[in-house]
Order: structure tokens, then sequence, then C-alpha cells
């Protein structure tokens, strides 16, 4: 008999959700398999210099707006609220990020911060996000002249940074992602529930894949997992097109070099991220205690440098989201589906889809019901 009727591939949010599922709620057999030599994915945690807890792979802020995600994932942690804050160096000083009407009455003279705040709110209403896309679409002289100002001095250079695309060649939903807001609100995000794991996404994670149906094997590959178990029905998070051996060309994605820093401060910024569109090489600098409310004398910072990912070489953080890398993506699609039954591929690397945490648990809890309930059945 076959010792394990599932083969998982990556224990990132997407396998271990779906391990979790298929493991209580189908009482089979998992084998979860990453390449790596830890669990959780990019989300991963450890507690570094002066006790601060690092995350590996860059800063983790957990943010959603479903209930059903919040509540699944609470099941595994307790949480720390938490509310980023981001503020981007123009021109010499800190304005918030997004840019709201706080960036826009620090940036100009007081009467014509007010003239572009009044017309704002009349044009688009108060409470509003304006993609900067978008923004930059109007005719209106005032309107277009906040529109290309953030344009130039937020989103042009960060983006070219970040993507070595200019905005108007990626999918306009990555700007969209941190719109211009017509509000005095600071926060990096507004969904409902946003916070911190408690004890850290590494942890989360524990409590998750413990269970009598799992067994996870680390620093172990899917070509190797897979002989030794033929016959187990596979989920695959890892990149698609490396699963089917590139055989319709090699898709683009974008990697990150991270560099941490001490500094024998108590804290070297005012929130936990300052983005930095116009100077250095890198893009932010995190200080992990805002988000992790660890007390340390000191503080560790990291710092984020976008660099082309050369397989085997770094790591494919990001998909790149264009008109050719959907075209791209469809011939792999399209045989991913002729596998139905046996493979199925999920989250932001199956999927190639650039997912926040809660949309990677999201889209493995849909998976879960709409297709791998169904198919054992
Ligand atoms: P992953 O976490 O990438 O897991 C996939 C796993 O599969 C990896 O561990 C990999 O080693 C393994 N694997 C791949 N191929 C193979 C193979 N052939 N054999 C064996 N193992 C394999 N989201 C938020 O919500 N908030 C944030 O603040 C946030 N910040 C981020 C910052 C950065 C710099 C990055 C890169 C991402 C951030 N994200 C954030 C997104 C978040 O990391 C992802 O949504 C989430 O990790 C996706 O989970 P996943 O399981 O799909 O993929
Ligand atoms: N962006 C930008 N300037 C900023 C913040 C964001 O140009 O100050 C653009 C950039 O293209 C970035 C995208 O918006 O890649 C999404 O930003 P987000 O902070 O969501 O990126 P992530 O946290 O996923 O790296």
């Amino acid at each position: 008999m076959a010792k394990y009727d599932w083969l998982i591939v990556g224990a990132g949010f997407t396998g271990a959700v779906l391990a979790e599922r298929i493991a209580s709620q189908l009482g089979q057999k998992v084998l979860v398999v990453d390449r790596r030599d830890h669990i959780a994915g990019n989300a991963y945690d450890y507690r570094g210099p002066l006790g601060i807890l690092v995350h590996k792979y860059g800063p983790h802020i957990f943010h959603t707006n479903s209930k059903m995600v919040w509540n699944y994932l609470s099941r595994f942690t307790q949480w720390m609220p938490y509310f980023h804050k981001v503020v981007g160096s123009v021109d010499g000083q800190f304005v918030p990020i997004p840019f709201n009407i706080n960036s826009i009455e620090m940036t100009f003279p007081q009467g014509m911060a007010q003239r572009l705040c009044e017309e704002l709110v009349e044009t688009y209403g108060f409470g509003k996000k304006i993609p900067i896309m978008k923004l930059r679409e109007t005719d209106a002289p005032n309107m277009r002249y906040i529109a290309d100002y953030v344009y130039d001095k937020v989103f042009k250079n960060y983006t070219f940074k970040q993507w070595n695309l200019r905005p108007e060649d990626l999918d306009p939903m990555v700007t969209a992602r941190v719109p211009f807001f017509i509000s005095r609100d600071d926060r990096y995000f507004q969904d409902t529930y946003q916070a911190m794991p408690r004890e850290g996404y590494t942890r989360l994670f524990e409590r998750m894949l413990d269970h009598e149906n799992i067994h996870v094997s680390l620093e172990t590959e899917y070509k190797h997992a897979v002989e030794s178990n033929p016959d187990a029905r596979v989920v695959f998070t890892g990149p698609i097109d490396e699963f089917f051996d590139y055989q319709f060309g090699a898709l683009p994605y974008r990697s990150l070099r991270f560099e941490m820093r001490q500094e024998p401060d108590q804290w070297a910024q005012p929130v936990g991220t300052v983005n930095y569109p116009n100077e250095f090489d890198f893009t932010r600098i995190t200080e992990l205690k805002h988000l992790t409310r660890d007390r340390a004398d000191g503080t560790l910072l990291i710092e984020e440098y976008p660099e082309a990912y050369v397989a085997g070489k770094n790591e494919p953080y990001y998909p790149v989201p264009t008109p050719d890398t959907s075209k791209m993506l469809k011939p792999y699609q399209e045989l991913a589906g002729s596998l139905s039954g046996k493979v199925w591929f999920a989250g932001r690397l199956g999927d190639y889809a650039y997912y926040n945490m809660d949309q990677a648990c999201g889209r493995a809890l849909a998976l879960f019901e709409k297709q791998i309930v169904p198919a054992i059945r």
C-alpha cells in the first residue's frame, strides 16, 4: 500500500494550508517536501542578532479583509495588532506612502496644498483610492500636476529599480497596490484585519503542520520525492515553468538581495519601512522591531536590493505581471489543466500570481473545497 496519498511540494502558506486540510479533513496521509532547510516558505522567520525576530525573506506583514482566512489562521496563532506605516524619502523629507492628503500638505505651500486637496476631494471624493496610472489620465490641470508629481517622485524610479520596467509596462494592478489615497489615514493597508503572529510565522507553520497524517521532509526536491511516491496525488507550489522543464520558455521572475544591518540605537527610523524611490540601489529599509515588538538594546534593519532572477543562484520572489508574461503563462496553464485529478498547481509560483499571504491562503482553501474534495469522492 502506498505510504502517502499526497505529495505536497513547498512548505509555504499554500502547501501548509493544503497539507493541514487534507490531513485533518480527509484523513489522508501527506508528505510535504521543500527544497529549503526550513518550513514557512518566504514567510520564514527566526531569532537573529539581539534576539530580534528576523524575517529571512523580507518584511512580512499580515493583512486581510477575508474573515474566513483570518479565522482559519487564528487556529494556529494568537496575534499582535500591528498597523504598518511607510514613509517615502522625497526631496529630503519623509512623506506618508501611499501618498495622501498629509503628504500633500508636507510637500506644497499651504495655499497650494489646500487647493489641490479641495479639488481632489471634489473630483474623486474623500476616502477614495485612485491608482496612480488612473489619476494620470485626467485632463484637469491641477489633478494632472499632482498625478505627474507623485508618478515622478514616488513611482517612476522605485518601479524601475524594483522591476527593471516602467510602471506603464507592468500590469496596472502592480502600482495599484499602492494607490493615491484621498485621506489622512497614514497606514499602508486599510484591511479589516491587520496583525503579526504573536510567536512569529514559523511557529504558526509548526502548529499547522503538526498532525499525525503529515510528514515534512526538508532539503528535498520534488523530482526526488516523486520517484519514491509515483502514485501520490501532487500539489505543486513551486514555479510552474520549472515543473514542465521550461518547455515553452522560462517565465521571468524578479529577485531580491537582502542586507541586514545592526545599529546600536534603540530606533533607527520613525516607522516600519522607509521607501527610497530616488536614491540608493535598494528600494526600501525595514526596521524589524517596529513589526515584531521585540525589545532589544539596538536595532536590526533590512535593505532590499532588487536583482534579476537567475535559476540556481537566487530566489524567484516575484512573478512579473505584464501582457507578455500572461501570454507565456497560457500554454503552461493548459498543460497543467491536462493533469487535473492527478496534479494541482497553486501559490505565488504555481499560479504565477502576485499573491499576498492571505491570498495564497484563500486560494489554497478554495482549491481544497472546490477541487480536491470533489476529486477524491
Ligand atoms: P512560497 O512561500 O514561495 O513557498 C513555496 C515553497 O516551495 C518554497 O519554500 C520553495 O522552496 C518550495 N519549492 C519550490 N519549488 C520546489 C521544488 N521543485 N521542490 C521542493 N520545494 C520547492 N505577503 C503579505 O501578505 N504581506 C507582506 O508584507 C509580504 N511581504 C513580502 C515581501 C517580500 C520581499 C516577498 C518576496 C513576498 C512578500 N509577501 C507578503 C508575499 C508572501 O511571501 C507570499 O504571498 C507567500 O509566501 C506565498 O506563499 P506560497 O506558499 O505560495 O509560496
Ligand atoms: N511602488 C512604488 N513606489 C513606492 C511603493 C510602491 O513605485 O513607494 C510600486 C512599485 O512598482 C512596487 C509596487 O508599487 O513594486 C507595489 O508595491 P508594494 O509595496 O505592494 O510591493 P511589495 O511589498 O509586494 O514588494
